[in-house]
């Protein structure tokens, strides 16, 4: 292909125990997915539908790497979240069909400037300058399902220096992963590249420059940065 500017790298994820990376096409999060999380967000946390926002796949950070305290905030929230990676996809995928496009599992963590984030919710906003930021989406290694299935329980935890600030499990999620990738594909056609956040338990909070951020869940993976 011939472009009429540089081209850039597409961005991708390493996978465990392959040289080969997964490429990234989308970033799609759940919003409120554990109810102990609504609730300290101020929100009922009864089943109401799902929704979802975006990140750009270049905010992709592998774990391990440093992390630049973002400009124009002043309240940086960790959310520890298990991440789908899909390895199809299409539109109006059944709840009982939705595992066969999964390829594997990940941890990941959506950083998120909450006062912009609360700043734009109060004006009616759209929510990119708070969370679609650059390096706003560590991640770890892809994990197969080929190795691990497809785990619906497992701690989700996050800890800030070595100290315990989140702490979940994945039998906790209001919406499953087969029920997510369901509902996600009635609103876009899902294909393989995307990857899914699953939404963070209660314990969300601020980070500074200097901390050091580790979580997981057990069973898939775990996630590390260091805040610059
Ligand atoms: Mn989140």
């Amino acid at each position: 292909m011939d472009y009429v500017i540089d081209e850039f790298p597409r961005p991708s994820v390493a996978v465990r125990g392959k040289t080969a990376k997964f490429p990234v096409r989308r970033i799609y999060l759940v919003g409120r997915n554990y109810a102990e999380h609504a609730r300290e967000m101020g929100h009922d946390p009864n089943r109401e539908e799902p929704f979802f926002f975006q990140k750009p796949s270049d905010a992709i950070l592998p774990t391990g790497s440093e992390f630049p305290y973002p400009p124009l905030s002043s309240n940086v929230h960790h959310e520890i979240e298990q991440v789908v990676a899909l390895r199809s996809g299409g539109k109006n995928i059944r709840v009982n069909d939705a595992l066969d496009h999964v390829y594997g599992y990940a941890v990941g963590i959506d950083i998120t400037r909450r006062d912009l984030q609360q700043q734009m919710k109060q004006q009616g906003r759209p929510w990119e300058v708070g969370k679609a930021f650059d390096s706003s989406a560590p991640v770890s290694a892809i994990v197969p399902a080929s190795a691990i299935g497809h785990p619906q329980q497992g701690r989700v935890w996050l800890e800030v220096n070595g100290e315990l600030r989140q702490e979940g499990d994945l039998n906790q999620l209001i919406w499953t992963v087969p029920e997510i990738i369901a509902t996600l594909s009635t609103q876009f056609e899902l294909t393989g590249g995307d990857l899914i956040f699953t939404g963070t338990p209660a314990g969300v909070g601020p980070i500074k420059p200097g901390d050091r951020l580790t979580g997981g869940v057990e069973g898939i993976a775990d996630v590390e940065i260091q805040v610059q």
